[in-house]
């Protein structure tokens, strides 16, 4: 019975305009993220990932969300909120906290507010976290979501070198949204030291000597940091996934020059290759099959050979393109293989070089990449060295 009183005195309260304001802090560039533009713009099963926490937020009650976002970002930002009614757009600075301190002077709510503050790369939040937050506020200044660490975790001495083990018990690893009373944060914001960078907005009110409370961490509340954090967002999304590949095929013919570029890789060579690009037949081929593995057409249709602003550029723009397109629709690159068809200049001492250029190109581990090399036994176009060719395959995982 008891749990059934508290659930109506939530609900209550939710319904009786004891309403919140939430800020969205998506202005990160996610260098850590692999290739793909910032995630927050993102797919996430089909569906922008900022907008997941947007959605929620409103959905658990917000009256009033800002969205701090890169400059550049807001009209990608309107286009990912198109339909939802209730927020608006602030613009971020060079750090988090500048950010959020944007977020937080752009809300029209009053200063005994509640506010959530919100990390866009956690976009699996829902109502039940928000509900456990508002309760926890009622007596403290600030409250988060937390959750215990499970690893045993080592300190490693910077001076020493020596490792030693800490009491894990002690420490929780902490997420977000972070609640706090509007008033009282941007207080303690502007009380903070300048020059320092807090990594949460409980540190800010903690400084200030604000009370913290703990609510109950979830796992769902990941933050999108790396390239694999995407498919176990995907996985716990619920979104369906399959894995799609796609071939390509490229060939360029020979002509006067000193290298040739293979892969990413500048060959010497007795000879060029002769493109509207840098005629890198590898890489072209490796587009193709990433474009192919998700239905996007082939590289004529995205870079066509008439427009001159491709002249002689290097065909890492064309595969990165190809990358951004898998990663805006939520897919991930599983492995690509790529076989080079000449008979010079050889390839294998080249190799490993346009592996791990691939590798780097594509956000990769290079055991994910391969490259290959064959000859025709001088039969052909390959063997009278008129040209080379390249083929590629790739496979995709992505949301069906
Ligand atoms: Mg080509």
């Amino acid at each position: 019975m008891a749990a059934r009183k508290a659930w109506t005195q939530d609900e209550a309260k939710l319904n009786s305009g004891m309403k919140f304001c939430a800020v969205i802090v998506a202005a990160g560039s996610g260098q850590r993220a692999g290739p793909g533009g910032p995630k927050q713009w993102r797919t996430l099963h089909g569906k922008p990932i900022a907008r997941w926490s947007l959605e929620a937020l409103l959905a658990a009650g917000a009256g009033e969300v800002v969205v701090v976002t890169a400059q550049a970002d807001q009209d990608q930002a309107r286009a990912a909120f198109s339909g939802l009614a209730g927020w608006s757009l602030a613009t971020g600075g060079a750090t988090r906290d500048e950010s959020v301190v944007s977020g937080l002077n752009a809300l029209r709510a009053s200063d005994d507010a509640v506010v959530l503050v919100h990390d866009a790369a956690r976009p699996l939040v829902e109502s039940s976290h928000v509900e456990s937050l508002l309760a926890a506020l009622e007596d403290a200044d600030g409250a988060l979501p937390a959750l215990p660490v499970t690893d045993t975790l080592k300190e490693l001495s910077a001076e020493s070198g020596g490792v030693t083990t800490a009491d894990r018990s002690r420490y929780w690893r902490a997420q977000t949204p972070q609640a706090f009373r509007l008033g009282a944060l941007k207080a303690a914001y502007a009380a903070w030291p300048s020059g320092q960078a807090p990594t949460d907005d409980a540190a800010v009110m903690e400084k200030a000597g604000g009370r913290i409370v703990l609510t109950a961490g979830d796992s769902r509340l990941i933050k999108l940091t790396y390239p694999e954090d995407f498919a176990m967002a995907e996985l716990m999304a619920g979104g369906a996934r399959a894995i799609r590949v796609g071939q390509g095929f490229d060939a360029h013919r020979f002509g006067p020059g000193q290298s040739v570029w293979l892969c990413g890789v500048e060959i010497p060579h007795s000879r060029g290759l002769v493109g509207h690009s840098d005629a890198d037949a590898g890489l072209h081929a490796l587009t193709d099959a990433l474009l192919g593995a998700i239905g996007e057409g082939d590289i004529g249709d995205h870079f066509p050979p008439t427009d001159p602003q491709w002249r002689g550029v290097a065909s890492s723009v064309f595969l990165l393109h190809a990358v951004d397109l898998i990663t805006a629709r939520g897919g991930r690159l599983v492995n690509v293989d790529v076989t080079l068809i000449c008979e010079r200049p050889k390839i294998k001492p080249h190799r490993e070089a346009m592996r791990q250029r691939l590798a780097e190109l594509l956000g990769l581990p290079r055991d994910r990449v391969s490259v290959k090399a064959t000859t025709t036994e001088a039969m052909g176009f390959t063997g009278r060295e008129e040209g080379l060719a390249a083929q590629a395959i790739a496979a995709v995982e992505a949301p069906i």
